[in-house]
C-alpha cells in the first residue's frame, strides 16, 4: 500500500511537533502539508517552528511552507492539534469537504456521531463512522482521561466499576508552548486547569460507554476529578480510587491490569505498545521521569495498587501526555482506521 499523505493542523505547537517527530519514518503515513496560525503561514516550517523536542527537526518537513488550516490541503488525511476553539471550525470544514480528520482537540470529543477512541478499549465505537464514505472526525481523549480510562477498562470489563475519584498531577507541556509562566509554577502547584475536570469526568464515561442502537450510552458510574498543574516537564499522573461493582481480591485486580491487551496488540499496529498497562510493584513508582517513556511513551504505568479504606482499591497511573495523551494516541487511532478499512490510500 502506498503511504497516506498527512496534513497536520497546529503543526508548530507542542503536539504538532510530536506528530512531525512520530511520523518521520512511519510505515503508513508521510507528512505532506503543515498548517498553523497566521503568525506562521507562508514561512518554511524550519523558520516558523521553534523546535522544542530532543533531536533535529526531520529534514523532510523543513522546507514545507506552512499553510492556513482550511481546505484544500495537499493531503489524504488531516491530523489536528489546534486550540479547541479554532479546531471546531477548521475540523468541521475539512470533514465537510470530504477529508478524514483525526483530531486531538476537545472540539468534537463529546459529539454523538464522533468516536472518542482508545483503540485498546472501545474499537467497536468506530461503527459510528459506518456510512460516512471516508469523511469523518475521530478524536482521542484528553491527556489525563486516556490513562484513567485505560487503567479502568480491564477493571470495568472484569468486575464492573461503580465509582471513581481521580486526582491528577499534570505536566507543564500539557499547557502547550509557552504554557504556564515560570513565575507561577516555580516552587508551586496550581490547583486549577480550565475545563479539565469536566473533560475527564465525561470523557471517561463516554470511552467506557456501550454502543447501543448506533449511539454510545455513557458508562453509568460517577467520576469525580480534581486537577493540578505541577512543575514536571512531561508525564501526567493521576491518583485514582475506584469502587467495584463486584468484590475482587487484590491479586485478581492486578492480574486484570497486567493481562490487559486490545485490538492494537492483536493486529500488531505499528505504534501499539506490547503492554498497554505496565504494573509496577516498587513502592515509589510510577514517577514521571522514570516511567513516561514506557512502551515508547505509549504504555500507561500503574503502581501503588492497594486496597482502599474508603472505596475498594487505589492506584497511581502515569502516561506521557504528548505521546499516549496526544500525538501517539491520534496516530494509533489512524493505524486502527487503516486496519479496519476506514482509511484508504
Ligand atoms: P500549542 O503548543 O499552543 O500549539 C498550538 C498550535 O495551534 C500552534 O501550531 C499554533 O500555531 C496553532 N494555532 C494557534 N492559534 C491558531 C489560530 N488562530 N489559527 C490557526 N492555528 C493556530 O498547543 P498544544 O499543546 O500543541 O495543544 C494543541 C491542541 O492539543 C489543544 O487543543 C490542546 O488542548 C490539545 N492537547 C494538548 C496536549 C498536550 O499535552 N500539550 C495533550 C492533549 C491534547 P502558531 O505556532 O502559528 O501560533
Amino acid at each position: 500500500m502506498s503511504k497516506l499523505r498527512v496534513g497536520i493542523l497546529g503543526a508548530t505547537g507542542t503536539v504538532g511537533q510530536r506528530f512531525v517527530q512520530m511520523l518521520e519514518r512511519h510505515p503508513l503515513f508521510t507528512v505532506s502539508a503543515l498548517a498553523a496560525s497566521d503568525r506562521s503561514q507562508g514561512k518554511p516550517y524550519a523558520d516558523a517552528c521553534a523546535w522544542k523536542l530532543a533531536g533535529e527537526m526531520p529534514r523532510a518537513v523543513r522546507e514545507l511552507t506552512v499553510q492556513p488550516p482550511r481546505p484544500p490541503l495537499d493531503c489524504d488525511v488531516v491530523f489536528s492539534s489546534l486550540p479547541a476553539d479554532v479546531g471546531r471550525e477548521a475540523e468541521g470544514c475539512f470533514a465537510a469537504e470530504g477529508y478524514p480528520v483525526i483530531s486531538n482537540t476537545s472540539s468534537y470529543r463529546m459529539d454523538a456521531g464522533v468516536p472518542l477512541l482508545v483503540p485498546e478499549v472501545n474499537p467497536e465505537h468506530l461503527a459510528l463512522l459506518d456510512g460516512r464514505d471516508g469523511a469523518f472526525i475521530v478524536t482521542n481523549p484528553n491527556c489525563s482521561a486516556v490513562m484513567i480510562a485505560l487503567a479502568l477498562a480491564p477493571l470495568h470489563r472484569r468486575f464492573g466499576v461503580a465509582a471513581v475519584a481521580a486526582t491528577t498531577l499534570q505536566a507543564l507541556s500539557g499547557a502547550g508552548y509557552p504554557g504556564v509562566s515560570a513565575l507561577d509554577i516555580t516552587d508551586n502547584v496550581l490547583p486549577f486547569i480550565a475545563n479539565e475536570e469536566e473533560k475527564i469526568e465525561r470523557e471517561t464515561q463516554k470511552i467506557l460507554g456501550t454502543l447501543r442502537d448506533g449511539a454510545v450510552e455513557p458508562a453509568p458510574f460517577p467520576v469525580s476529578a480534581q486537577c493540578h498543574r505541577v512543575n514536571v516537564q512531561d508525564g501526567h499522573m493521576a491518583a485514582v480510587r475506584v469502587k467495584l461493582a463486584r468484590k475482587a481480591a487484590l491479586a485478581e485486580v492486578r492480574e486484570a491490569l497486567t493481562s490487559f491487551r486490545g485490538a492494537p496488540q492483536e493486529l500488531g499496529l505499528h505504534s501499539a505498545p506490547e503492554r498497554p498497562i505496565v504494573v509496577r510493584d516498587e513502592p515509589d513508582r510510577p514517577q514521571p521521569r522514570l516511567d513516561r517513556d514506557a512502551g515508547n511513551g505509549m504504555s500507561v504505568t500503574v503502581g501503588r495498587l492497594l486496597p482502599d479504606s474508603v472505596l475498594d482499591y487505589r492506584f497511581v497511573t502515569l502516561s506521557h501526555n504528548t505521546i499516549r495523551g496526544a500525538a501517539g494516541a491520534a496516530i494509533l487511532n489512524a493505524e486502527l482506521l487503516v486496519a479496519r478499512g476506514y482509511l484508504k490510500a
